[in-house]
């Protein structure tokens, strides 16, 4: 497995890939500008062209950016929907220009409009965002925990995401283990991991899976509480995290770990000592 953290871009593009080699990452992940900002901050030709280089050169791939938090897919107010499609364009479309897999989005909350609403909302909003965007870079759906009134903390759910959609080329998704461990599947067990698998083929197809969160969860099963732990320091454990990385059904997945990094890297060495080569 490909293990990498969410890093920080210190300036010029390419520092985030200094970020990802100094923590031992194989991949990494970034934010496209500031998360709680609206717009997709200009990056200049020089600068495309250094990240580009310095990607090749440090061997980090996949390289995923994950959208700002004011994306709503689902927003019943027209003018936070147009600008969440907007703005998810602009990120494909910076995904594209810096070599990026894919660009990973949480899909949003119905703000008490019903699960019906925020899925037609989103399947629409997902329409629009590939109808305006036709590059390389896939869209991956990010699964939530289900605080609040957010879609996506089933896979019947998402299924129905999907198939309101119809299922386009470029759509993908991304499974947070601390988000789906909170929303009630237990990935600390092996029965409850078989399980999970089974019911994302079933609702969705395990082919449209593209990318791991790879979070411990500080929160209790079920709780619908978000809290990312470090590996093996939450409820999923290092023998939950052990069977996830080894999977035949996941182990060839890229990782995003989305926890601290100034641990020197400590929770991707952890993970490869868990390798079963
Ligand atoms: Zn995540
Ligand atoms: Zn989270």
């Amino acid at each position: 497995m490909r293990f990498g953290y969410h890093v920080k871009v210190k300036e010029r593009l390419s520092t985030a890939l200094d970020e990802g080699l100094a923590a031992g990452c194989d991949a990494i992940q970034i934010f496209p500008g500031p998360p709680q900002q609206w717009g997709t901050p200009p990056v200049s030709p020089d600068e495309i062209e250094e990240f580009r280089l310095k990607k090749k050169e440090s061997g980090i791939d996949p390289v995923i950016i994950h959208s700002i938090y004011l994306v709503n897919l689902a927003a019943p107010n027209d003018s936070i929907f147009k600008r969440s499609i907007g703005s998810l364009v602009s990120t494909l479309v910076r995904a594209d220009e810096i070599g990026a897999f894919a660009v990973v989005t949480h899909i949003g909350n119905h703000k008490g409009k019903g699960e019906e609403f925020g899925v037609r909302r989103i399947a629409s909003a997902i329409g629009a965002v590939l109808e305006r965007f036709q590059g390389e870079a896939m869209l991956l759906l990010e699964t939530t925990a289900g605080s609040g009134t957010s879609i996506g903390h089933t896979f019947q759910q998402f299924g129905s995401v999907f198939s309101s959609s119809g299922f386009p080329e470029k759509l993908g998704f991304c499974l947070d283990t601390c988000h789906v461990y909170a929303a009630g599947y237990d990935l600390s067990s092996e029965e409850g991991l078989e399980r999970t698998l089974t019911e994302i083929d079933e609702n969705i197809g395990l082919e449209r899976l593209r990318l791991i969160h790879l979070n411990d969860s500080a929160s209790d099963l079920g709780s619908r509480i978000d809290r990312h732990a470090h590996i093996g320091e939450g409820r999923i454990g290092l023998d939950g995290f052990r069977r996830v990385i080894n999977h035949p059904l996941l182990r060839d997945l890229p990782a995003i770990l989305e926890v601290s990094y100034d641990n020197n890297g400590r929770d991707i060495q952890l993970l490869r000592s868990l390798e079963e080569k």
